[in-house]
């Protein structure tokens, strides 16, 4: 089982490249951005509380995204406890033999800490992040790339502003939790700034690389 975590400033095609890796490897993908956007279309109490603050293009508070995450990760429907006599996501599938060949967390961690509460989660499930990709895109691109999404995305958060004030604050608070992980070793920068089947290639070369080590 491998743990990746997906990196990317708003346009860098991060969330297109967590689904298609998790299709390609059969890995679990965890959208905290997707689980948000469930609460709120589910019009949930949570999601009522974290709909203004994505509108709005700021983060939602860590007592919300990280109850999301840890119920996501604990989710023994959805993640095999390492422990388990059975693995139980066999015994959901109905004994088709089947368990997911890695994680990959998406839009988790947004600031450092974040990221340590990410480790506190994986130590607590007896996991380890085992790499962090980041997807680096020229600011110029990510601009016309916004432009583009802003026309045809329908969501609330993608108009031109917004998506403007999200890159600012990836700047302002992601972009130090790289710092955070480069010194772990673990961070692996991957040029995004072509086609996503370019881009996707590059990450499955590292990928590969990294899981054959395993
Ligand atoms: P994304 O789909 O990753 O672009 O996330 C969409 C929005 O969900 C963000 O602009 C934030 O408002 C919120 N969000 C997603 N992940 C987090 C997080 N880890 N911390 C705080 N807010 C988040």
């Amino acid at each position: 089982m491998i743990n990746i975590v997906i990196f990317g400033a708003p346009g860098a095609g991060k969330g297109t490249q967590a689904q298609l890796l998790a299709e390609k490897y059969d890995f679990l993908h965890i959208s905290t951005g997707d689980l948000l956007r469930q609460e709120v279309a589910a019009n949930t109490p949570l999601g009522r509380r974290a709909q203004a603050i994505m509108n709005r293009g700021d983060l939602v508070g860590d007592d919300i995204v990280v109850a999301l995450l840890a119920r996501a990760l604990q989710n023994r429907s959805t993640l095999p406890d390492p422990d388990a006599a059975v693995d139980p996501w066999d015994r959901e599938r109905k004994g088709e033999p089947h368990r997911p060949e890695g994680c990959i967390i998406d839009g988790f961690p947004r600031t450092v800490q974040q990221a340590q509460t990410l480790e506190f989660l994986f130590s607590k499930l007896k996991r380890k992040i085992d790499c962090i990709i980041a997807i680096d895109v020229p600011r110029d691109e990510l601009v016309r790339r916004i432009h583009e999404r802003a026309a045809i995305s329908g969501r609330a958060d993608d108009t031109e502003e917004v998506i403007r004030h999200r890159i600012e604050l990836y700047d302002e608070q992601t972009q130090p939790v790289l710092d955070y992980y480069r010194v772990s070793g673990m961070l692996v920068t991957v040029d995004g700034s072509g086609e996503i089947a370019e881009t996707n290639a590059r990450i499955c070369q590292t990928l590969e690389r990294i899981m054959s080590l395993k």
